[in-house]
């Protein structure tokens, strides 16, 4: 069987890598390398890093992260220490590496500045550094981004999506081996902002539904405690759409995966570790794509389900509730060891204990309705 991978990113690639047991793929990637334009803070779980250092070397590893503080717009903070711990990579090695992997193995052709514009019954019509070609495939798997061509071309519904704005920049970390979280309302409208430490530098960032520009410029100049400790101006700037919901991504002998199927964690806006727990499926499940679907879903529509309802909880506390929340969250630090990055399903487990610490009924009535009713 002939698949074609649309996209060398690391959906891309984890899907090729996956795939090539069972067909002859070919990757097209409109770009001259991957991981570019880089548009990520580089933050995944060590369970993620072990898992794919079958394909990565430490050459991408930046930073290795401990924990998080979590601070309230008026700069109190908590430490959160889950059962987790996470690395920071540098996205264009670690991408370029994947995709090199790829090209290394026998069935996998990976042809790099080749766009996929459209398709004709079984052949895609690709342009390439030699013009316009036509490729002939069994299957197509479109890994081309939260802006998918594949998705355009075969109707499939576009994930909803917030804004990410990041930037690079000397920066004083409270502690070099953490990041931090931004809460409050001044920050996001819907979500939080982060600072990734890389030695003195960080990627700081927010994550929006609009403006999210505005958003980083309070978080760099006005916020109590990041304010006072930026150094410099920006080395690097990024801006991308984070999607919050997978759609319906299979259909016939199509599917999509990554960004284009709108696989990432609704609470945090990470990727790399749900794309490749889907590459494994879609390995697995090959060329059955619509068990692809239905076996990732089953695999982790729960923790979308969690993940969307944590998500919920950020629109709904106000900035008095996350200073109340950082206060209470001092004398309960034990109940984060039992948190896991990548399982927003684990928080369901200390859930009901943290609850129970809330003595305001306004806002256990906001967590209840949000994560145990999902309203
Ligand atoms: C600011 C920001 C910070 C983030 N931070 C993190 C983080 O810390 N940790 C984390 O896990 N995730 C993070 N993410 C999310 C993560 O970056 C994405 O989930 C991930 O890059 C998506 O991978 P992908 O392979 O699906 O898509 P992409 O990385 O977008 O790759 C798609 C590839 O397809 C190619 N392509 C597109 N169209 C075509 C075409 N027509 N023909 C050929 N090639 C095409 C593109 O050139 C690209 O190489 C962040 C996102 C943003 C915006």
């Amino acid at each position: 069987m002939r698949v074609l991978v649309v996209g060398g990113g690391p959906a891309g690639s984890l899907a090729a890598l996956h795939l090539a047991e069972k067909a002859d793929v070919t990757i097209v990637e409109e770009h001259p390398s991957a991981g570019f334009p880089v548009q990520c803070a580089g933050l995944i779980s060590d369970t993620c890093y072990s898992e794919l250092r079958n394909y990565v070397s430490d050459r991408c590893l930046l930073n290795r992260i401990e924990g998080a503080f979590v601070l309230a717009p008026d700069g109190s903070y908590v430490e959160l220490k889950g059962r987790s711990k996470a690395v920071v990579v540098e996205r264009k090695i670690f991408d370029s590496e994947l995709l090199r992997k790829a090209a290394e193995m026998d069935r996998i052709d990976v042809r790099i500045k080749t766009r996929f514009m459209n398709c004709n019954g079984k052949k895609a019509l690709v342009r390439g550094m030699n013009g316009e070609e036509l490729l002939q495939y069994d299957a197509i798997i479109g890994a081309d981004g939260v802006a998918s061509t594949v998705a355009k071309v075969f109707g499939f519904p576009r994930p909803r999506t917030l804004l990410a704005m990041q930037v690079e920049c000397r920066f004083e970390a409270m502690d070099e081996h953490m990041v931090e979280l931004y809460f409050g309302k001044d920050y996001s409208d819907c979500f939080f902002g982060y600072a990734v430490p890389l030695g003195d530098t960080a990627r700081i960032g927010v994550v929006a539904s609009e403006n999210p520009q505005q958003y980083l410029m309070n978080l760099l100049e006005k916020h109590p405690s990041v304010s006072k400790r930026v150094k410099g101006g920006v080395i690097e700037l990024n801006t991308g759409a984070i999607p919050v919901k997978p759609i319906n991504f299979a259909r016939g002998n199509v599917a999509l995966i990554g960004d284009a199927a709108g696989m990432v964690k609704p609470y945090t806006g990470g990727g790399i570790y749900y794309h490749y727990i889907a590459a494994q499926t879609l390995g697995e499940t090959f060329p059955d794509l619509d068990a692809y679907r239905r076996i990732y879903m089953k695999k982790m529509g729960y923790e979308y389900k969690m993940g969307e309802r944590i998500a919920r909880l950020y629109s709904l506390l106000t900035d008095d509730d996350y200073v109340n929340l950082v206060k209470i969250g001092k004398g309960a630090e034990e109940l984060a060891a039992e948190l896991h990055m990548d399982s927003p399903s684990s928080l369901l487990k200390v859930i009901p204990r943290f609850i129970r610490l809330l003595t305001n009924p306004r806002l256990s009535a906001k967590f209840g309705r949000a994560l145990l009713m999902g309203l």
